[in-house]
């Protein structure tokens, strides 16, 4: 036998980091195999959180089952897609959709994927915020594009830097990228920003790409604006799904609405239809789960109302990291996250995923630094709020002991 090539990953993957399920969960996952029982604070997945399916979903999709062998048409079952269309037609000034322009995909990841693919060639530029959920800085950069990140600006609630944003455009700039609600920082962006936004792509000719996955999970007098509703004349690719509203992300379903001009991308487009083909269609049961999901009891409602779970523990989570001398906090209006400055004037932290490494080790509590979503420097933490409120204090409070040690 010959000897053994040694096999490296391709160098596609050189800028691909996703740090939410990096080292310091490799280590989390061994201490548990050593009999410890670590909180996992890394991802926002509802069900490890003690969150049940909504039993509606759930009957529907074992119902379906026996129907649901076989491939679907690549952009998905038809009764799904229409369902996605009259959940947009309810939305007061979403542009009209055409269940052919709707496409459902295992997860909204996927699909991030598919598009990235289908969009980018070697050096074009797509804006993505900073922080950002990092799968779309990941996908840019596998895709061959070269990811810009745009500041969103932590004193002003974390909204998007609409200057900053038009200082990074050059001729190379394909697309914008908005999350909103937003992953990381919870912020919800106002009618203005989004307006902001829009008259940029307009200027420019950019595509919009808004990850919305958060739309229904809102806090306080919050309310979510979809960006095809200020840019129906814009093409503008809606991303959402069930994983965190109908808190089943295991079911892997996610969709997305194209709006707006398509003439000038009908090549784009194509790419899109070519590649999801080529992995067929998505998991059928899943498909099946978004019309029982969107024409049901919306079970989100009662979970963000004031008495909910999802806000008290939001409350929690916030009062809490303020109550740690050095560490603020913009109060998160959506999604499912905090996101703490660690003033750099009270605490040394060079590296903040040694410090999360350090942390997991120290405490047993899994949390993703703030690099990891790709903001410029070490002083943010992420922290998910999806546990129960004194479970949540309760780690905040040991973060704030561990934190004195970082005392200059
Ligand atoms: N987009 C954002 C902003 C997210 O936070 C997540 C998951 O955390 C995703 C997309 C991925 O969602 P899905 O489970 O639909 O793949």
């Amino acid at each position: 036998m010959s000897p053994l090539r040694p096999l490296d990953q391709s160098s596609k993957l050189k800028d691909v980091l996703y740090e939410i399920r990096g080292q310091a969960l490799v280590e989390a996952d061994r201490l548990e195999s050593e009999g410890h029982a670590i909180l996992k604070l890394n991802t926002g997945n509802p069900a490890s959180f003690g969150f049940e399916a909504p039993f509606q979903i759930v009957r529907d999709m074992i119902e379906a089952l026996p129907h649901a062998h076989g491939y679907s048409d690549s952009r998905g079952i038809m009764s799904a897609r229409r369902a996605v269309v009259s959940r947009y037609e309810q939305v007061a000034g979403f542009p009209a959709l055409d269940p052919d322009d709707v496409y459902l995909g295992n997860g909204v990841s996927e699909l991030i994927t598919i598009v990235m693919q289908a969009l980018l060639d070697e050096g074009d530029e797509v804006l993505i915020p900073a922080p950002d959920y990092p799968l779309w800085t990941a996908m840019t950069s596998l895709g061959g594009g070269t990811p810009v990140h745009y500041l969103c600006d932590e004193l002003d609630g974390w909204q998007p830097d609409l200057d900053d944003i038009r200082a990074k455009i050059t001729p190379r700039t394909k697309a914008i990228v908005v999350i909103n609600p937003n992953n990381p920082t919870g912020a919800v962006y106002s009618r203005q920003v989004l307006e902001g936004i829009a008259q940029i792509a307009r200027e420019n000719s950019l595509l919009i790409l808004s990850d919305e996955i958060y739309d229904r999970i809102l806090f306080d007098d919050a309310a979510h604006i979809p960006m095809a509703v200020v840019a129906p004349d814009l093409l503008c690719l809606t991303f959402n799904g069930l994983s965190k509203t109908y808190r089943v992300a295991g079911y892997r379903s996610g969709w997305l609405a194209i709006t707006g001009p398509k003439t000038h991308a009908a090549g784009f487009l194509e790419g899109i239809q070519l590649l999801a083909s080529t992995r067929l269609c998505a998991n059928v049961p899943a498909q099946h789960a978004v019309l029982a999901a969107l024409t049901g009891v919306q079970s989100i409602d009662a979970l963000i109302a004031p008495s909910g779970r999802l806000h008290e523990q939001r409350d929690a989570a916030w009062e809490s990291l303020e109550a740690i001398p050095g560490v603020s906090c913009v109060r998160p209006q959506g999604a499912l996250y905090a996101f703490p400055r660690l003033d750099p004037e009270v605490y040394d932290i060079p590296d903040d995923g040694k410090f999360v490494y350090d942390f997991l080790v120290a405490e047993h509590v899994l949390l993703v630094q703030g690099t990891g979503f790709n903001w410029p420097t070490p002083d943010h933490l992420r922290i998910v709020t999806l546990p129960e409120a004194r479970v949540l204090t309760d780690a905040i409070e040991r973060l704030g002991n561990f934190l004195a040690s970082y005392r200059p």
